[in-house]
């Protein structure tokens, strides 16, 4: 089965765990893969997922990677829109290949809604 991939800025964090524990019964039947901090926090909230490593270490890139092996079924990325990142490159490619390969992508809670409430 594919995978939900979960991804949040540092000031986003509490945004994504509020998400994913608000649709924890969707969340409850996907396998779920996060870059490292954000799957920490995750964790800490009683929420299983597999994690990579942070992003700023390549995390991002690990998983448009798995993107690229068809093993993701949606990406929810909770940018911070007022922060600059030192990965900016490997976000900018995560994007990319979620258009290249046509792959549902949300980077705020109420578009990642329409995914948590669309992708069985
Ligand atoms: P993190 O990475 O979950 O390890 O903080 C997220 C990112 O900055 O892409």
């Amino acid at each position: 089965m594919k995978s939900i991939a979960l991804i949040a800025h540092d000031g986003k964090k509490g945004e994504l765990v509020e998400f994913v524990t608000r649709f924890r019964n969707f969340f409850a039947q996907v396998p779920t893969i996060a870059t490292q901090t954000t799957g920490g926090k995750l964790r800490e909230h009683g929420i299983i997922v597999e994690t990579v490593a942070s992003g700023p270490k390549g995390g991002d890139a690990q998983i448009a990677s798995r993107i690229t092996e068809g093993k993701i079924a949606g990406v929810i990325f909770f940018r911070d829109p007022m922060g600059k990142h030192p990965h900016e490159p490997d976000i900018n490619m995560l994007l990319r290949l979620c258009d290249v390969y046509n792959i549902p992508l949300a980077t705020n809670p109420a578009t990642a809604e329409l995914i948590a409430r669309n992708i069985s």
